[in-house]
């Protein structure tokens, strides 16, 4: 794995033509494709507070506007703010007698704190909360009544445009005859079937858009204070930009005004496959877990390759070059180094359908255009040709148990330097063009052809073979070319 600071000198070609570190990339087991983070349907599993751990369902996120109603965040750091304790005393009466003071407990008080920064709700003049948790005075939003009229408009707009697409489309079937309607087959009535399909009555919708009273433009501004350019500025009193973005509501401008920011929510999301919808990644519903229970990673799957060591590219040279070569599958797998444009061109397979026929009546079926993955080559750069070795090579599978063997095979010769477990090392012979200019980025491509098993439990109606065939093209970064 790569440091975090460190660059990705080994890149490899995604099915879409983007360029990522096998770190960064998944492996559909039912294409047989790399499918990197553009190429992949992301989906939220569901929401939590990655603070104090709570999970919620997406309905209950959205009311409380996907934030925590427990957790808040400093409105000058934005580090966690931390609850904490307090004796008060209690007050004292001037104008009261003593034995009223004395039958009054200290009591414990609540207060939030940046161990960051130091900020504390006191700061800012929030009183002090007698429970630990929640109570916190909530500020509403001076925009909400507005905001709520939008919402309710824009979605009566979304609403109206489905139903105009909904007539549209059955005016097409019902010229073309085909068309049964639900409702003439069921006896349902288009009120009913409207709400099976969960669309609220076209009613409600056109008031919404009737009443709706659109902004407008005006010239008559407030001035600005006499003083404003000559009062003298004093930046510790004033919010940074990111302080004021932080709460779009208010934007505070002194930092006297800056209030707890309630922390927002976080996803555990799962990946899908766009072509086949089969997941590449799911995670354990726990919040508290870092598992997942399906984890299809490029990283167990395909080869990987990775930078020993490598001469300075010159124009017109010739340098060597060392791989390190490791079969990540409990399978044996057979490698052979190709150039790039000897990988055969493939085309993917139509996507099967999963609509049902009702769902496509009632032109309620899902928009599958997003499921299109635009499969594309990168430009890639030809300046450095490598002598491949022609030879077939066969990488052993992987042995955990192997990591502490120490001896490593030489059966070596030109082109393996070492073997071991699953592992071998190569020295390739790069040739540099001789119009290479210095200082020009040297890359060296390099593919991969390779033997795969597949252990997907065959379908009953799969024709998937076990053992596959597949290619990988990787982009090796070699600094830059120099004299
Ligand atoms: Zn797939
Ligand atoms: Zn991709
Ligand atoms: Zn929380
Ligand atoms: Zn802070």
């Amino acid at each position: 794995m790569a440091y975090l600071t460190q660059p990705d000198y080994v890149k490899y070609v995604c099915t879409c033509g983007q360029l990522k570190p096998i770190t960064n990339l998944y492996f559909c087991r039912h294409c047989l494709k790399i499918r990197c983070g553009f190429c992949i349907c992301h989906e939220v599993d569901s929401h939590y507070c990655a603070n104090c751990l709570e999970n919620m369902p997406s309905s209950e996120a959205r009311l409380k506007k996907n934030r925590c109603s427990s957790c808040f965040d400093c409105p000058s750091c934005f580090h966690t703010l931390s609850t904490r304790a307090t004796i008060a005393q209690p007050r004292q009466d001037p104008a009261g007698g003593d034995a009223k003071v004395e039958n009054k407990q200290p009591k414990k008080m609540y207060y939030l704190s940046c161990f960051n920064c130091r900020w504390t709700s006191r700061d800012v003049g929030i009183p002090d909360q007698p429970v630990a948790s929640g109570g916190w005075p909530e500020r509403t939003n001076p925009f909400a009544h507005r905001f709520s009229q939008l919402l309710e408009y824009y979605k009566a707009i979304a609403q109206q445009e489905k139903q105009e697409k909904l007539d549209r489309e059955r005016k097409k079937f019902a010229i073309r005859g085909k068309y049964i309607t639900l409702t003439d087959k069921t006896g349902l009535t288009g009120a009913m079937a409207r709400n099976i399909a969960g669309l609220p009555s076209s009613e409600s919708s056109s008031s919404a858009i009737a009443n709706f009273v659109p902004s407008e433009a005006t010239e008559d501004v407030e001035e600005l204070p006499e003083d404003y350019h000559t009062r003298e500025v004093n930046l510790k009193q004033i919010t940074t930009m990111p302080q004021r973005l932080a709460a779009p509501e208010w934007q505070a401008q002194l930092v006297s005004r800056l209030q707890p920011l309630a922390r927002p929510l976080s996803v555990k999301r799962s990946q899908r496959c766009r072509r086949c919808d089969h997941n590449l990644t799911k995670p354990e519903y726990n919040p508290g877990s870092i598992k997942f229970k399906i984890e299809l990673l490029a990283y167990y799957h395909v080869p990987e390759v990775k930078i020993i060591s490598y001469e300075t590219i010159k124009p017109g040279g010739t340098s060597a070059l060392l791989l390190k070569l490791t079969n990540p599958t409990a399978h044996e797998m057979q490698l052979r180094l190709i150039r790039a444009d000897d990988v055969p061109e493939t085309q993917e397979e139509e996507p099967k359908s999963i609509e049902k026929s009702l769902e496509k009546s009632l032109s309620m079926e899902k928009d599958t255009s997003w499921r299109q993955v635009v499969e594309r080559k990168p430009v890639l750069p030809a300046l450095i040709k490598v002598n491949n070795p022609e030879q077939t090579l066969t990488l052993a599978q992987r042995d955990d148990a192997a990591e502490y063997d120490d001896d490593s095979h030489h059966d070596t010769n030109d082109v393996i330097l070492w073997r071991k477990s699953n592992k071998l090392a190569l020295r390739l012979q790069l040739e540099t063009d001789e119009n290479a200019k210095v200082g020009e980025p040297a890359q060296a491509v390099i593919a991969i052809e390779y033997s795969y098993r597949n252990t997907v439990p065959p379908s009953a109606t799969s024709t998937q073979h076990r053992d596959h065939t597949l290619y990988t093209t990787v982009l090796i970064d070699l600094g830059l070319v120099s004299e």
